[in-house]
């Protein structure tokens, strides 16, 4: 590693944390910047050197260029790493840091700004002979255009935002009669969301499958794929849970994505880790929805399958090392799964629920287990950024191993003070069709909408186990006699909880 020895971490929260571990493994030295909210952070207590570089709101720290390269520069980092989100795929961010003379861990600037912009990079691909979703490769100039698109391509469409992300600026359109209307609004929200209002249209698959490639290519022009993830588990286009291998899909299938996702990388003349993303339709065939130029939230997954660790692969490559292994030699062994775990209340609408952690007994025990946190017990989980907290991950020999270690995770996982999506995951992990392994995008609309069918269910265990403390203490972690929780019905099943209670 001859050209890094000090790195400066762009992000914060779990992602911080886990770029921290890669470098310290390394035997480099991590540095860190923080906002106001995040001065008792996890990241900050682990990295060997952590600056303050602002307020609270992103636009006053993580988004600020400036402010991070002057502490790069002020602690003599020779590198940035960005995480995901924030200045991940900013092309000016990346130039910007070549410009003063340190290494952007992550692609060129050519390459984020080519696969930054959805129309372009749809263009490229197609050029390239890539399968493209149908749709324009171009933002809409006009509602004339799009009518003739949209009669073109055949209704349902999609009217996505050609700056988009994170699972924002879409808009299902059903019929000729709501397409002006979603047009307008696509715009408007695009505009305001992404400051570029410009709105592309995508034919909309019914019952896909999201599935995506990750992609590893140093700079000697070795490009490899490290398998797929299975990420149809959403809930408005944002992931919930991912798996690898996907139970959908056939070696041969999961070969030729494989391969088109080198092919796409190799268009841009990509560099350093990145993922292709793609639509499946249920007769298998697949489509290129946009490649994410970054580290992406489910690496974890394809390191528990591969034993390739992800992040210390990105600043091998970025300082200028061959990848030393071949596409052959990857041989990914057994079954992973990620649960998202989010500061949310699963039973209001999945609102944010930050707050104070009075209490946090990761299930960190036991094989196959890893947890990806970004908290601790007595940390307060601010309320101005993604309330992504932990990822726990499980790794099995096989589905049901895989599937049956999160089950028990999941209930071994003590979080009380706020609210989380764990006992959600609990239903999904009980549900018929997403142990099927045949399950759709639309698999958590529809278990949204099924009510209770047995009982009880592995969802009020979790509850009950988690009721026990939220009984006791309320937001700020103080006991108290009653709480709040109780009066919403959330935990009216105190009277099992004798018969159910393992804590
Ligand atoms: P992943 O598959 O890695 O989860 P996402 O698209 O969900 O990819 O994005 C990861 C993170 O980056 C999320 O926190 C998301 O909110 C953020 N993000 C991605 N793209 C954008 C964007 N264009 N604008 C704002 N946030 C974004
Ligand atoms: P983002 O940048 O927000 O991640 P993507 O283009 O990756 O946007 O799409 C996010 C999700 O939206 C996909 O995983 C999928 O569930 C859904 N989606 C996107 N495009 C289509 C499409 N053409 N048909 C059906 N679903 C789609
Ligand atoms: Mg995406």
């Amino acid at each position: 590693m001859g050209k890094i020895k000090k790195i400066l971490i762009a992000n914060r929260g779990e992602i911080a944390v886990r770029i921290i571990r890669a470098i310290r493994e390394m035997g480099l030295s991590p540095v860190v910047v923080y906002s106001d909210a995040d001065e008792l952070s996890l990241a900050v207590k682990l990295a060997d050197e952590a600056y303050h570089i602002g307020g609270s709101p992103s636009s006053e720290s993580y988004l600020v260029i400036d402010k991070i390269i002057d502490v790069a520069k002020k602690s003599k980092c020779d590198a940035i790493h960005p995480g995901y989100g924030f200045l991940a795929e900013n092309a000016g961010f990346a130039e910007r840091v070549k410009k003063e003379g340190m290494i952007f861990i992550g692609p060129s600037p050519d390459a984020i700004r080519m696969m930054g912009s959805k129309t372009e990079s749809r263009g490229i691909m197609k050029k390239a002979g890539v399968p493209v979703v149908p749709g324009t490769t171009s933002p809409l100039k006009s509602i004339k255009e799009l009518n003739e698109v949209a009669k073109e391509i055949g209704f349902p469409v999609l009217l996505k935002a050609s700056a988009g992300g994170g699972g924002k600026g879409m808009r299902l359109v059903r019929s000729i009669s709501e397409l002006e209307d979603s047009f307008m609004r696509a715009q408007s929200e695009a505009g305001s969301s992404f400051g570029d209002d410009s709105v592309y249209v995508e034919k909309y698959i019914e019952e896909p499958h999201h599935i995506e490639i990750q992609i590893l290519a140093d700079s000697f022009g070795n490009t490899l794929y490290l398998g797929e993830r299975e990420c149809s588990v959403q809930r408005r286009y944002q992931k919930i849970i991912e798996e690898t291998p996907s139970p959908f899909i056939t070696d041969d299938i999961r070969k030729k994505m494989g391969k088109i996702a080198v092919k796409a990388a190799e268009a841009v003349q990509y560099e350093n880790a990145g993922t292709v993303e793609f639509i499946v339709d249920k007769n298998k065939n697949f489509y290129f929805l946009e490649m994410n130029t970054r580290l992406q939230v489910e690496h974890p997954i394809t390191e528990m399958v591969t034993g390739i660790d992800i992040v210390k692969e990105q600043i091998k490559i970025a300082s200028g090392e061959k990848i030393n292994f071949s596409q052959d030699s990857i041989d990914p062994r057994g079954v992973s799964i990620e649960c998202r775990v989010y500061a949310e209340d699963p039973f209001n609408n999945f609102a944010p629920s930050p707050g104070k952690i009075a209490e946090y007994v990761p299930p960190a025990g036991g094989i196959g287990i890893r947890d990806d946190t970004g908290v601790y017990e007595g940390y307060t989980v601010p309320v101005f950024y993604d309330p992504l907290i932990s990822k726990l991950i499980t790794w099995g020999r096989d589905r049901d191993e895989a599937v049956n270690r999160m089950k028990r995770a999941l209930l071994e996982y003590r979080i009380v003070g706020i609210n989380t999506s764990i006992p959600y995951f609990l239903r999904i992990l009980e549900n018929k069709e997403f142990l099927s392994g045949n399950y759709t995008t639309s698999l958590v609309e529809r278990i949204d909408n099924i009510k209770k069918e047995i009982e009880p269910d592995l969802m009020e265990v979790a509850m009950l186990a988690a009721g026990v403390k939220a009984m006791e203490y309320n937001g700020n972690g103080k006991k108290e006699e009653k709480s709040d929780k109780g009066k919403n019905g959330n935990w009216k099943m105190f009277g099992r909880m004798k018969n159910l209670r393992r804590f």
